[in-house]
């Protein structure tokens, strides 16, 4: 289980509670507000009490989670970028940086030229997702084995060091 409060747009905040797929399935789907409100309480009680006397500002959003994928980015006369060419679960909130360094490595890559450049492509964005692919998959598990967890979220932690160093190497490339 897990719960997060991430501040939003003009005071708002986004209060998200994360389950393993099997009680999503059997107990929150049908129930989206109650089964909510009860992995909230589970996992942090002050959370919880706040939020009974929140207004709410928008409908529930359930997201049963789907398993991760990577496809072919690019052939003849076409490329894929962010999650139209692969997918992870959001629990690591890492899918926007992705969009964003897709487009930036296949422009990189159009720029540089002909069908080649853009198979070039596809082996630079697999190199650059690989292993926050893996451990994406593994925090989303939800298993409760909390050392595992915190294991995890250091390597996490140090392969988007790696990644955002390898953004900033971005601009010098183009040059
Ligand atoms: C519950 C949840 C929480 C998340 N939290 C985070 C987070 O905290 N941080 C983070 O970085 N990422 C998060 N993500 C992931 C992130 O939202 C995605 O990785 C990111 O939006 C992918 O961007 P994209 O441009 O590739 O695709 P999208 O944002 O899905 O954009 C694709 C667009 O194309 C449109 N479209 C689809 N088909 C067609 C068509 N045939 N013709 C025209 N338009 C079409 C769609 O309507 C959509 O607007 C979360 C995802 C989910 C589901």
């Amino acid at each position: 289980m897990a719960a997060g409060v991430i501040p939003t747009n003009e005071g708002r905040t986004c209060v998200f509670a994360a389950t393993r797929a099997q009680r999503f399935e059997n107990e929150l789907r049908h129930d989206i507000e109650n089964g909510y409100r009860r992995v909230i309480a589970e996992c942090d009680p002050d959370l919880a009490a706040a939020l009974a006397t929140a207004r709410r500002d928008g409908a529930y959003h359930g997201f049963p989670g789907r398993a991760g994928f990577f496809r072919r980015s690019a052939g003849p006369g076409w490329a894929l970028v962010g999650d139209a060419g692969y997918f992870k679960d959001p629990l690591t909130a890492h899918g926007i940086t992705d969009a964003f360094r897709d487009a930036e490595l296949l422009a990189w890559a159009i720029g540089k030229g002909p069908a080649k450049a853009l198979e070039e492509y596809e082996a630079a964005r697999d190199e650059a997702a690989g292993t926050i692919f893996e451990l994406t998959d593994q925090i989303a598990a939800l298993e409760p084995d909390l050392e595992s967890l915190k294991a995890k979220h250091r390597l996490l932690n140090e392969e988007m060091a790696r990644e955002a160093r390898a953004a900033a190497s971005f601009d010098a490339r183009a040059a």
